[in-house]
């Protein structure tokens, strides 16, 4: 039987290359997206197994129409993926209480929100949040917001293991710097410093953090729970 699956912010960047892994074998995958109708579209168009759905994650109302629609449509839901982010790299002096609440909205307490309510339609599965290593040891001034939401969810994926278990496995994923349009507008000198820091000499690809995600989602990851998996070629 093929498996429901749910990817927040899945029509670019991350998210995508997590939909796709999905898609490609053959699981019917809930393509959540806010702001990119056109990718979202062209998604649905390319793959008759995805089914793509609008939802603010900032916005608790808009999370449960979202679960609910796949509960009217398949009563159940197997696996989910609470990818989207957003970050504000700014000086401390440039944020507000505002802006922070924004990251955490998002980053944090759209992924909360997303389990409450995926939770009554998820009766075995696997959750998977795709953190950051800013939420474990990268200490960057600029985007002290996000990271701190990072944090938190690791946090966060570490009370649901417990409290899931041992039906619903939850991982969680911290990944480096990676290639997507998050990091298109690094400073070049800055990047360079940066990469200094990877073993690998390199930033990641979107589907190299993908492929991670898929094997968590699997049978073949039937005993890893509560676990943090860095994707960060190494970063010291
Ligand atoms: P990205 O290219 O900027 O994409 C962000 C994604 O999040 C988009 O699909 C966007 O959807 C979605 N999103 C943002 N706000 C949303 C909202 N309110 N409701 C629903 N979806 C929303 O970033 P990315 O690099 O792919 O990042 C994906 C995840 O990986 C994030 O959680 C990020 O923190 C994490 N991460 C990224 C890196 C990196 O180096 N790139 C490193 C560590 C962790 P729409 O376009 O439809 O609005």
């Amino acid at each position: 039987m093929a498996r429901v699956v749910l990817v927040t912010g899945a029509a670019r960047g991350i998210g995508k290359a997590i939909a796709l892994k999905f898609l490609e074998n053959k699981d019917i995958v809930y393509v959540n997206y806010n702001k990119s109708d056109k990718e979202a579209l062209e998604l649905a168009k390319a793959f008759s197994n995805a089914r793509i759905i609008k939802a603010d994650i900032a916005l608790e109302e808009d999370i449960k129409k979202m679960i609910d629609v796949i509960k009217s449509q398949e009563g159940r839901l197997d696996i989910v993926v609470n990818n989207a982010g957003i970050a504000n790299d700014t000086l401390v002096e440039s944020k507000t209480k505002e802006s922070f609440q924004k990251i955490l909205d998002v980053n944090l307490i759209g992924a909360f929100l997303v389990v409450k309510y995926a939770r009554e339609i998820m009766e075995k599965g696997s959750i998977i949040n795709i953190a950051s290593t800013n939420g474990i040891d990268t200490y960057y001034p600029y985007s002290l917001d996000y990271d701190a939401s990072k944090a938190g969810l690791i946090s966060l994926t570490h009370n649901l293991a417990l409290e899931l278990a041992p039906n619903i496995r939850v991982n969680a994923v911290a990944p480096g710097w990676i290639n997507t349009d998050m990091n298109k507008e690094l400073d070049e000198e800055f990047k360079d410093k940066e990469l200094k820091k990877i073993m690998l000499g390199r930033f990641g690809e979107a589907k190299e953090v993908a492929s991670v995600v898929f094997f968590l989602a699997s049978q073949e990851a039937s005993y890893i729970t509560n676990s943090v998996i860095r994707v960060d070629g190494g970063s010291r």
